[in-house]
């Protein structure tokens, strides 16, 4: 029997999930744990990060956390790494003639072909951090379904313990059809994550989300709930549903509400169990990956990184173009991406991003072309996976 106290130690304190999550092994058993929080737009996960970075605070357990949202105003949280640091996002879709949803891929990608530093910083910082926070943009397909959503998942859990939180509305899935859609997203976006799954039913300041698990636990509700329904996708919703079973049975469900904190706590036992799973199921796995790696079988790594360049079409790099995109992207320079000060723990100082924001930029204005730079890029990432 698990004792409150003994479980707060374990979370937060003692050597907690830490070596939970690592099982002792892996880096000296003092890697941090990451959460990579995704979500359909709306759903709270900004807020939710916000919640979980207070929380950890308050329980003197910082957290390490990154905002990978290029689009984002304002950010309520002071964030170690930003995206926005790196990639001026309304210059890249000036600069490419792109909307909203290509302007953000277009960031993501590439942010992406820099993870590696990432991943280094975290490195840096694993002594005193046990976990890291990564907010993703709004459009969740945007990083589901993109290449550089697979590098920065695959770079982050073949180097951390890592588990994908799954926020979910639930004031706006209280219809079975829409529950429905929301669960097979979920479910696509698990298989295709291969990492320990936690789904946080959010907003449960507004409706509980009893029903919720009820439907999911309970087939006969669910039918009976759908039987209101008349709208020709009930149908489908019906047939789906028993699909759905097994992955039920798998599921991490939680309820909480990121603005009044209700449900952290669970939420937290729920982040330690899946800890465990990624050390029983899925190192093992990305140990291997690794391996193969190292091994000289990069094959799917060298796609991956293809089809990103792919995404990024012709214009990334195309030397036309490298003039103006100097002004979207901002040259790499540590400088940049070490905005939360990895020699000072005072994270909450930098809240305020804007002094450094416009300063580094306009710094970099000197930098090489973004091209030279991709070109590096690409080139050092290939010596890493031929190694
Ligand atoms: P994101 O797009 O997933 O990052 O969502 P945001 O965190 O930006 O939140 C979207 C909206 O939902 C905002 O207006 C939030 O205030 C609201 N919101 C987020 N979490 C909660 C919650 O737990 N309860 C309520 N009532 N509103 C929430
Ligand atoms: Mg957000």
């Amino acid at each position: 029997m698990v004792t409150l106290r003994s479980l707060c130690t374990q979370l937060y304190g003692g050597g907690g999930p830490r070596s939970m999550a690592t099982g002792g092994g892996g880096a000296g058993g003092s890697s941090p744990l990451c959460m990579i929080v995704l979500g359909m737009a709306g759903s709270g996960k900004t807020t939710f990060v916000q919640r979980l970075a207070s929380h950890l605070h308050g329980k003197n357990c910082p957290p390490y956390v990154i905002n990978l949202d290029p689009a984002v105003h304002e950010i309520p949280f002071p964030a170690n790494i930003d995206i926005r640091d790196t990639v001026k996002y309304k210059e890249v879709m000036k600069q490419y003639g792109l909307g909203p949803n290509g302007g953000i891929v277009t960031s993501l990608n590439l942010f992406a072909t820099r993870f590696d530093q990432v991943v280094n910083f975290i490195e840096k910082r694993q002594k005193n951090c046990r976990y890291v926070l990564i907010d993703t943009p709004g459009q969740i397909e945007v990083f589901t379904w993109s290449a550089s959503g697979s590098i920065i998942t695959e770079a982050l859990a073949s180097s951390f313990p890592s588990v994908v939180v799954y926020v979910m509305d639930t004031s706006r899935s209280t219809n079975p059809v829409t529950f429905m859609s929301n669960m097979l997203y979920a479910c696509s976006i698990m298989y295709k994550t291969k990492l320990p799954f936690i789904v946080v039913m959010n907003k449960t300041d507004i409706i509980d989300h009893s029903f919720a698990v009820e439907w999911m636990q309970d087939f006969e509700t669910f039918q009976d709930a759908l039987n209101q329904e008349t709208s020709y996708i009930s149908n489908l919703t019906r047939s789906m549903s028993l699909v759905l079973d097994e992955f039920y049975n798998a599921l991490r469900v939680v309820g909480v509400s990121a603005v009044t904190g209700a449900g952290i706590d669970d939420f937290f036992v729920k982040v330690a169990e899946a800890a465990e799973e990624y050390e029983r199921e899925y190192r093992p796995e990305y140990e291997r990956l690794r391996k193969a790696a190292e091994e000289g079988k990069q094959k799917e790594q060298q796609e991956q990184l293809d089809r990103l360049h792919r995404d990024m079409g012709s214009v990334a790099l195309d030397p036309g173009h490298s003039a103006g995109l100097d002004e979207a992207v901002v040259g790499p320079s540590d400088l940049i991406l070490t905005r939360g000060n990895m020699e000072d723990d005072d994270e909450a100082e930098d809240s305020d991003t804007d002094d450094i924001d416009h300063s580094v930029a306009e710094s970099r204005l000197e930098e090489p072309a973004f091209q030279n730079f991709l070109q590096q890029a690409q080139s050092q990432y290939r010596e890493k996976v031929n190694k």
